[in-house]
């Protein structure tokens, strides 16, 4: 019961992240040009075609298409199929890392598997009850299964959006160099938004921790600014604070301040090779691969 409850669950996740993806490609095309984000609808670049609303469908319909336009045959860019497979995969990741049992600095979040058996087990009990005597009254009720699905989902998209923030950043600076003030305003407020959506949620004593936690994130993103001050451009000093602080919103105290100026160094040493600026990208794979080491420890535990 539990574990079924729990797939179609990480699946759900899975889905609304990909469908996010789906958001952030048309962000991450159309933020930098200045275009809105509402109108035109989504058109073929190439004959200007809209996008059918069965083509529409995240990954799958790039796959049906076979990667071209229905219309003039003009080749789709795998990067928006990569874009929704990456936001669906660290929605579905991130969700299974929330309901095996915490994050670095976040274990006193109530949420965790031993919660949902414990759901199941006074699910079954009452169907049982209420099997061997259909007479008596029995309350049967999802509630508590309906509660706590709607705080895994909610924590899930909070760490997700972090990664999303880092991910869009990350593919702007790649296309265009630059990132509008827009984007860096919208990833710096993710941290902040997401610190009292945890203290609403949880019910356990978290306020000094989560506020610990915050000041890490904030301090990581100053820090690691001022760390590498000559080597970032001005116009990339807010960036690198909003990406450094994103990073240290996901890695908590113990992993804030050293891996931010790990990444940073990377990203220098990347940047005198290659002229670009991956700190978002890095930052991305960083919390990403902190979620894969996060479920497997709590999933072993
Ligand atoms: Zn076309």
């Amino acid at each position: 019961m539990t574990a079924v409850f729990l797939a179609i669950l990480i699946g759900w996740i899975a889905i609304l992240g990909a469908a996010f993806g789906s958001f952030f490609n048309v962000v991450i095309w159309r933020v930098p040009e200045g275009m809105s984000l509402i109108s035109p609808p989504s058109h073929c670049p190439k004959c200007g075609a809209r996008v059918r609303p069965f083509d529409n469908v995240p990954i799958l319909a790039w796959l049906w298409l076979r990667g071209r336009c229905r219309d003039c045959k003009a080749p789709i860019s795998v990067r928006y199929p990569f874009v929704e497979f990456l936001c669906c995969a660290v929605a579905a990741l991130f969700g299974a890392t929330i309901l095996a049992g915490g994050w670095v600095g976040f274990t006193s979040q109530t949420l965790n598997w031993n919660e949902f058996a414990e759901y199941s087990a006074a699910w079954e009990a009452a169907v049982a009850a209420f099997e061997a005597d259909p007479t008596q009254t029995t309350t049967l009720t999802f509630d508590a299964y309906w509660a706590a699905a709607q705080k895994a989902v909610a924590l899930s998209f909070i760490w997700a959006f972090a990664a999303y923030a880092a991910l869009i950043l990350g593919f702007v600076e790649w296309d265009k160099g630059s990132v509008p003030k827009s984007l860096v305003c919208f990833a710096a407020t993710i941290p902040v938004v997401g610190l009292l959506a945890i203290i609403t949620l949880s019910d356990a004593d978290v306020w000094g921790g989560r506020c610990g936690i915050f000041a890490a994130s904030v301090g990581s993103g100053v820090a690691a600014t001022l760390l590498f001050w000559r080597a970032i451009s001005r116009r990339e000093r807010a960036e690198t604070a909003a990406l450094g602080a994103l990073w240290g919103f996901c890695a908590g105290y113990w992993g804030a301040f050293l891996g931010v100026a790990v990444l940073l160094g990377v990203a220098a040493a990347i940047r005198r090779k290659t002229g670009r600026n991956v700190f978002g990208l890095l930052v991305f794979a960083a919390i990403v691969a902190l979620a894969v080491v996060e479920s497997v420890w709590f999933a072993t535990r």
